[in-house]
């Protein structure tokens, strides 16, 4: 299961970018909370003799994989099994205060995507399943099989931006009530059903938005990015760094607003003569427009496709 090939399946995104931002030296702590399978992380180690780091992902099987790459590294390394939205708790669980760069590699693994019995993908059938913590609650067809009609379909809309919303959650509510939904093949069967047929025109599976919307539902995607990059910023040192690459809108949106809103200075109007807002500058943002991959990466490696790099530093 967890064979050279596969792990040489799962290309860092964006990893030369992410590895400068974060700058690793001497006597530095970077925390990736996405370690996945260890790449970026190999090569931040790789970069400097003197650095070390903390990993952290909630998935015990790529945990098992980064164990085992970075073991060369010895006890520069810390791997974590958690959730990186509980950041705070987790280092002060093993005595470290704060670090000097935080790198979340948001998404799901090629490792997650290409085993069928996680239930992440359509491409192969598998139980519905899609859990990133197998020890969590609800799987993806116990979602499916408690949600209400407009849960659904606000889910849909939400998380998966898709426009045949209405109409795939009320396909899905009919088929529920013959029999529970149990398989990733079915799954995908019933959107196909459901759409139009000009859908299929279009150069993604009908059933991709549909299968990110139910896997961010989930693992409740978005609301661990937006606390754990307050929880991430937290730990950091005075001049410490958050390096973030999402891959798609909505969670690139919560990282821009995240790094704009702490950019901000006071926005008193002028002939205040003392702050009433309390704001201060926090951060200095170091990607104007996020960094998106060259096309050679993603030609050869299409998962970097919509992937967009978000760094900054912490200045108070
Ligand atoms: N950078 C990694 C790949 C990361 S893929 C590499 O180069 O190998 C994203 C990883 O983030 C997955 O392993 C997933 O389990 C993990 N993950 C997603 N959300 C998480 C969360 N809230 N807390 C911890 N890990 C998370």
């Amino acid at each position: 299961m967890t064979s050279m090939g596969e792990r040489a399946f799962h290309r860092p995104v964006l990893c030369e970018e992410a590895v400068r931002f974060l700058a690793p030296g001497e006597g530095k702590t970077i925390v990736d909370g996405t370690v996945g399978l260890g790449g970026h992380a190999e090569a931040i180690l790789r970069a400097d003799p003197g650095v070390r780091l903390i990993g952290i992902d909630r998935d015990e099987d790529a945990l098992a994989i980064a164990a085992d790459r970075l073991a060369p590294f010895g006890d520069r390394v810390r791997l974590i099994y958690g959730n990186y939205r509980d950041i705070g708790r987790l280092l002060d669980e093993i005595g470290i205060g704060k670090v000097d760069g935080v790198l979340l590699d948001l998404g799901v693994s090629s490792f997650q995507l290409n085993e069928p019995e996680r239930g992440f993908s359509f491409r192969e059938d598998g139980p519905l399943d899609m859990r990133m913590d197998r020890s969590q609650r609800p799987t993806a067809a116990e979602w499916l099989a408690a949600a209400s009609l407009e849960e659904i379909v606000d889910a849909l809309r939400r998380f998966g931006e898709e426009r045949y919303a209405l109409r795939i959650a009320r396909a899905l509510v009919a088929e529920r009530r013959r029999r529970p939904i149990a398989t990733t093949g079915e799954l995908r069967r019933i959107v196909h059903r459901a759409v139009p047929a000009r859908y299929f025109a279009q150069p993604i599976d009908p059933a991709t938005r549909t299968f990110q919307a139910i896997r961010i539902a989930v693992n409740r995607e978005l609301e661990n990015l937006s606390d754990g990059l307050s929880a991430s910023f937290e730990r950091l040192t005075l001049g410490g760094v958050l390096v973030v690459i999402s891959f798609h809108s909505l969670e690139d949106r919560i990282v821009k607003r995240f790094l704009r809103e702490k950019a901000e200075p006071c926005t008193c109007p002028p002939d205040i003569p003392e702050c009433q807002c309390g704001k201060r500058v926090e951060v200095r943002i170091l990607t104007r427009k996020p960094i998106v991959p060259s096309a050679a990466e993603i030609e050869e490696n299409p998962r970097a496709r919509s992937a967009k790099l978000r760094a900054g530093e912490k200045v108070v």
